[in-house]
């Protein structure tokens, strides 16, 4: 179903009706405006299926257009919220739920193939929590401002938050973390824990239909922003890794994305986004040879477009200048202020 939104590059998401005998699952049901809200049920209308059958809500990540039109469906559904129990929506990469401290070590251990420690462990990984909103405030880690949604956006939240209808931030009832099985449209799913695009995301693997729902992790035509703003310390590398971790698994033949249409080959698409990042990796170090030493802003009027200029951008750089970092190929110093100095 493909619901309406409004951000720059991207004038729809789309949500997933998983169907079984109880009524429907829906995976990313949009952002929490009323205009995505009349596209669902109209949508659901045409399958036979009003909200009320939709007993579970299933989001890949903490997105506002992925997570957003969760409250209003579970307002009407009492249905059940999956996500990952790293869930967090924190802008400045710092703000996370209470719950996650311990909870990050017991997901490190199942993602690593072990389990938590003892079933107190288990439990609270699995315990529900209510993700707090994080603020946009303050500076960054490299010295600038903190990436912000467009101005058009920040003015419509404000409006519906007056209107009394802000977007409410549902609780977790059902934290995830990847390997688990869920049984949804009366099949059994895995959950594939990738981030990189945000720390929490997760996709489905059906290897029985051979059917994945990758959400923002691999987007047919474009690639997800990578913000340097994360509790990783190189996202970018948690990005690529979680890219091979996708081209790796087998038995896919249908690719369900969050933006554009379905494809098929999720192995190629992982390779040409990780070709894509080379890319940019490339320009940034033609760019230093260049410049010299110089800020992550003057690294971003380079490599992007004027038009594209700003905070989302910067964080972007960032976390391309922190990859090569972290790689050993460039130095960090402090300059002027608090900004950070970059040399390759
Ligand atoms: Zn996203
Ligand atoms: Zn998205």
């Amino acid at each position: 179903m493909e619901l309406p939104i409004s951000m720059p590059g991207l004038g729809h998401v789309n949500c997933y009706a998983l169907m079984d005998r109880d009524g429907a699952t829906l995976v990313d049901p949009g952002l929490p405006t009323a205009s995505s809200f009349a596209a669902l049920k109209k949508r659901l209308a045409q399958s036979g299926l009003s909200v009320k059958d939709c007993h579970t809500v299933l989001v890949t990540h903490s997105h506002p257009d992925h997570f957003g039109g969760a409250s209003r469906v579970l307002e009407e559904s009492n249905g059940k919220l999956i996500a990952h129990n790293s869930f967090s929506l924190g802008m400045g990469g710092v703000e996370k739920p209470e719950v996650s401290v311990n909870d990050l070590h017991a997901h490190e251990d199942s993602e690593a193939g072990r389990s938590p420690g003892s079933e107190a462990d288990r439990a609270r990984a699995r315990a529900p929590f209510t993700p707090a909103p994080g603020s946009y405030s303050g500076r960054t880690p490299w010295g600038g401002e903190k990436p912000r949604p467009p101005f058009k956006m920040r003015m419509r939240w404000r409006l519906m938050r007056t209107l009394g209808k802000a977007m409410r931030f549902p609780t977790i009832t059902h934290p995830t973390l990847g390997g688990d099985v869920l049984q949804l449209a009366g099949r059994e799913f895995f959950v594939v824990h990738t981030p990189g695009h945000t720390e929490d995301h997760i996709c489905l693997h059906d290897p029985a239909e051979e059917i994945f729902l990758a959400g923002d992790h691999v987007l047919p035509s474009i690639t997800p922003h990578i913000s340097g703003l994360s509790l990783e310390a190189d996202p970018l590398k948690a990005f690529f890794d979680s890219l091979d971790r996708a081209a790796a698994i087998e038995h896919v033949s249908q690719v369900l994305p969050a933006h554009g249409h379905p494809f098929s080959d999720l192995a190629a698409r992982c390779e040409a986004i990780k070709d894509h990042h080379d890319d940019r990796l490339d320009e940034v170090r033609l760019i230093a040879k260049e410049l010299g030493p110089s800020t992550v802003e003057a690294f971003m009027k380079r490599l992007f477009k004027e038009r594209s200029w700003g905070g989302m951008a910067e964080s972007e750089t960032y976390a391309h200048l922190e990859h090569l970092r972290l790689m050993g190929s460039a130095d960090r110093h402090d300059g002027e202020g608090d900004q950070y100095i970059y040399t390759l």
